[in-house]
């Protein structure tokens, strides 16, 4: 994408100037230097040459004898004064045209330059430079004041276009009918179709709202302009507002266009109701400006304004009522096929064995978004050249996806026998209990390599297909697989450890989201006691409840959750032989494929039955 920034000076500029001002001065100073060698010979030399008849010249000020020699190019050489009145004898006598030149006294106003001026103005220069480098790193700037830096993207052949954006269908179609009003105004207005003033992106983060939207600018034949809100935030008061002004001019001259403002929610944020010391003024003027100047511009001036967003619910209300921000378009996290047609895009810049199987890495990356996906395909890659591979093989993939989701293997051995042995068993009773319930995810791999983000081991499971509905007994059937880490650790060993911490926390959030949330405990039945916050970013819930239900819904999650455990532990119980035997080849072993374990599972069925552990 061609890219066009507000033209500034280059510094090469400046280093022109500076460099002409020491020549200048050297001249001036050392004007020697500019003069053809002279060599330096002692007097006596001085008046053998003179002897000789070889000096054709001579010339004397108060400090030195300066003379040249008879030879064709003559050389010119000095000397020192010496205390020597035949000289102009001597010199008479050998036929030398000799002279003294009159030293004029430097004119006054030559020395004032010299002394004054030149200094004052190399100092102002410098200052200036350094004022400059400080201001484009400090963001103040006092020669360019409330001066917008959107920068300009023009359509060419090399930018990201609608295809590099995969699995975001809708949002495409969307934005397309977009760019089309822009080029065809004419199509809807005999229609009598107003076209929206202002499209909003949201959703969370990664899913590719910045990349749509310099995929418009690919496929737009109009000028560009993009922002991040966050330059809108200035150190001085009335800037952010001034750079408003100032960018929408420029829209407006550039017409047909597309202002694109990224983080929004930056500038955009609700205003605070009721005055009050402490408000943000400067943000509330910038969010001021940018609404009066929405209403300046519509379809028919042929701005169309677009913005980014992963917080809508903290903008403002005036930014999305109908006039402004009135179309938006969401970009959610990928499903099944989005995500397998998003690693297609991305695979095609790194080369790939044949066996690689995007669709088995899409189903296994559930929930990850597209930057995810593009992270997952790039450690791929990574590996392949850091084991001295030329292509990429599925086990990159599956490594690749174990790293994004745990992050890296730990390489020594942080663990003694007997933690690995426990670490065993708490994930072989994670994958029993999910794999002896019926209607639970298959179980996709199993490992106790211990990963820098401070997992010991970790129990994957990839639905076959993508689902969208989760039942009660789904959800029980979850929190059963959560407590079978510990569930095996505490039938074991009869001793418990704090390796279940994550999972403790998992499984009481789902227990607790099944009563506030899905309307899943008798007593309460269809009662919301939680709202959402943050629909796009995680950020929790807000209880909403009198505090006697408060304490209802903690007892009835803690309720849920030891259901589950006992469960959890009688299904482990039942089938400990089975527990053992694959614990133990996972402790050999370290990773446990599907098949592998599906198959200790259902080889010769027990002799004993269940036995006491
Ligand atoms: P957002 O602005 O929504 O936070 P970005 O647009 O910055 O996310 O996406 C980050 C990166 O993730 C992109 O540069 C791209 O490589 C990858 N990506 C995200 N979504 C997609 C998608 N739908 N198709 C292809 N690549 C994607
Ligand atoms: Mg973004
Ligand atoms: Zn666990």
């Amino acid at each position: 994408m061609k890219e066009i920034k507000t033209p500034r000076k280059p510094l090469i500029f400046y280093y022109v100037i500076a460099m002409g001002i020491l020549i200048l001065l050297n001249a001036f100073i050392f004007p020697d230097l500019m003069q053809p060698q002279v060599s330096e010979v002692p007097y006596s030399t001085f008046l053998s040459m003179l002897e000789k008849g070889e000096v054709s010249e001579v010339s004397r000020d108060n400090v030195q004898i300066t003379f040249s020699d008879r030879s064709q190019t003559p050389r010119l050489f000095k000397t020192g004064i010496m205390d020597d009145p035949t000289l102009v004898d001597r010199l008479n006598a050998a036929g030398v045209r000799f002279y003294s030149p009159i030293v004029e006294p430097a004119s006054p106003l030559a020395s004032f330059l010299m002394t004054w001026l030149i200094p004052i103005g190399l100092f102002v220069l410098v200052g200036q430079y350094m004022s400059r480098r400080m201001s484009k790193l400090g963001g103040m700037n006092a020669m360019q004041l409330g001066k917008s830096n959107a920068k300009i993207y023009i359509e060419s052949k090399t930018g990201v276009s609608f295809a590099d954006v995969a699995g975001q269908e809708e949002a495409k179609e969307a934005l397309s009918e977009v760019v089309d009003f822009l080029h065809n105004p004419q199509k809807y207005t005999e229609v009598g179709a107003v076209m929206p003033k202002g499209v909003l992106l949201i959703g969370p983060p990664g899913t590719g709202k910045t990349l749509l939207a310099k995929a418009v600018a690919g496929e737009a034949n109009v000028p560009f302009f993009s922002i991040s809100g966050s330059e809108f935030v200035e150190m001085f008061v009335g800037m952010g507002a001034a750079k408003v002004r100032d960018l929408f001019k420029q829209a407006g001259e550039k017409a047909p266009c597309i202002v694109f403002i990224d983080e929004i929610d930056t500038i955009g944020k609700r205003r605070e109701s009721g005055a009050g010391f402490g408000g943000n003024d400067e943000r509330e003027q910038t969010l001021n400006q940018l609404l009066s100047e929405m209403d300046g511009f519509d379809g028919r001036n042929g701005v169309m304004i677009l913005a980014a967003t992963n917080r809508p619910e903290i903008l403002d209300p005036a930014l999305t009522r109908p006039g402004r921000f009135d179309r938006r378009i969401p970009v959610e996290l990928p499903d099944l096929a989005g995500r397998e047609a998003i690693l297609r895009v991305h695979a095609k810049k790194v080369k790939m064995t044949p066996d690689v199987d995007l669709k088995q890495v899409a189903r296994a990356a559930a929930g990850a978004s597209g930057a995810d996906l593009a992270n997952i395909i790039n450690e791929a890659a990574l590996r392949a050249v850091r084991n001295g591979r030329r292509t990429v093989s599925q086990e990159d993939m599956e490594e690749s996806i174990d790293v994004v989701v745990a992050g890296y293997q730990k390489k020594e051995r942080v663990m003694n026998d007997r933690e690995k042995k426990i670490v065993a068993y708490h994930e072989v009773g994670h994958a029993l209990v999910a794999a002896l319930q019926t209607d639970s995810a298959p179980v996709h791999k199993i490992t106790i390599i211990p990963r820098t983000s401070g997992a010991l081991g970790f129990t994957m499971q990839v639905e076959e297909e993508e689902r969208f509905l989760m039942s009660k007994t789904d959800i029980e059937n979850k929190i059963a697989t959560i407590t079978g880490g510990r569930a095996a650790e505490e039938l074991v060993f009869d001793s418990i450890t704090t390796g279940a911490a994550n999972d403790i926390e998992q499984a009481t959030k789902l227990a607790r989201a099944m009563v506030t949330r899905f309307g899943m405990a008798e007593e309460f039945g269809m009662v919301a006691f939680e709202r959402q916050q943050g629909q796009y970013l995680d950020g929790g819930f807000v209880s909403n409840c009198s505090s006697e239900t408060q304490g209802r819904i903690d007892e009835l999650t803690v309720k849920i959750v030891r259901e589950q455990y006992e469960k959890a532990k009688e299904t482990l119980r039942a089938n400990a032989q089975k527990l053992h035997r694959i614990a133990e080849t996972l402790y050999e072993k370290e990773t446990l494929t599907g098949e592998q374990f599906m198959s200790i599972l259902n080889e010769a069925p027990a002799l004993e039955g269940p036995a006491a552990v």
